[in-house]
C-alpha cells in the first residue's frame, strides 16, 4: 500500500504563529514529496518568522530552504535577494570560507546568470572555486560542485570551449581523487552530455568573454 504524509496546513491557515523550525520542516517535507510550489509557500512563511527571532540557526536554514526554492518556481528576482541574504548570514555566522557560504555564493552566482548577469555570475562563481580549491582541496565536494556550475554557466552563455575545459579539469580531478561510482563522477559526466539551455538565450547578456576566465581553474591539480 502506497502510504502518503498527512497534508500538512497552509501557511494562510496557520492560525498561531509557529516557530520557524516546524515551517522549515514543512517545507523540507513538501519539497521531498516534489510539491514545490506548496514548499515554495512554506519556505516564504518559515522566512518571515526566522527574521523575527535572534535564533542565527533559523534563520540561516530558513534563508537556506527559501533561496533554491523561490529559483525552481520562477521567483528569479527573489532568489537572488534571498541567496544575498543568505550569503551574509552564512558569512556572519561561519565565515566566507565555510563550505556553506561557499554553496550559497554559488548559489547566488547562478541567481544571478538566471537573470542575465551573466559576466558577474561567471566572475563570482570562478571565485568561489578559486576559493574552494585553496581552502578545501580541488577534490572537495563544494570544489567540483563549483567547477561543473560554472561548466554550466559557460555552456548556457555558448561557450562550449570553456565549459569544456572546466568539464576536463573536473573529470580528471574527480578520476584521480574519487572512487569509481561516485555521484559527482555520475554527475560530471551528466553535465557534460546536457546540451546548453535554450531559455537562458533569451537573458543571456554575453557577446564575447570578457573576464579573465578561468584563473581558478589553472590552480587546480591535474595530470
Ligand atoms: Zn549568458
Amino acid at each position: 500500500m502506497h502510504l502518503t504524509m498527512p497534508r500538512a496546513p497552509q501557511p494562510a491557515r496557520a492560525l498561531h504563529q509557529m516557530p520557524a523550525r516546524r515551517a522549515i520542516d514543512h517545507a523540507a517535507a513538501r519539497q521531498t514529496l516534489g510539491h514545490l510550489h506548496d514548499a515554495y509557500q512554506w519556505a516564504v512563511y518559515a522566512h518571515t518568522l526566522a527574521d523575527r527571532t535572534n535564533h542565527p540557526a533559523e534563520r540561516l536554514d530558513a534563508a537556506a530552504m527559501l533561496a533554491p526554492l523561490a529559483a525552481l518556481t520562477g521567483h528569479a528576482d527573489q532568489a537572488v535577494t534571498t541567496y544575498r541574504h543568505l550569503v551574509d548570514l552564512a558569512t556572519a555566522e561561519l565565515g566566507h570560507s565555510h563550505e556553506r557560504t561557499l554553496y550559497a555564493r554559488a548559489g547566488m552566482a547562478e541567481a544571478h546568470h538566471r537573470v542575465g548577469r551573466c559576466e558577474k555570475a561567471i566572475r563570482d562563481l570562478a571565485d568561489v572555486y578559486t576559493t574552494a580549491t585553496q581552502r578545501h582541496g580541488p577534490e572537495a565536494p563544494v570544489s567540483l560542485k563549483a567547477l561543473t556550475q560554472l561548466a554550466c554557466l559557460y555552456r548556457d552563455c555558448g561557450w562550449r570551449d570553456l565549459a569544456h575545459r572546466c568539464i576536463s579539469v573536473a573529470t580528471t580531478t574527480a578520476a584521480r581523487y574519487l572512487p569509481r561510482g561516485d555521484p559527482h563522477r555520475t554527475r560530471i559526466a551528466d553535465i557534460d552530455a546536457t546540451p546548453a539551455s535554450e531559455n537562458h538565450r533569451a537573458v543571456c547578456t554575453q557577446a564575447r568573454p570578457s573576464w579573465p576566465a578561468l584563473s581558478g581553474v589553472s590552480t587546480a591539480r591535474s595530470t
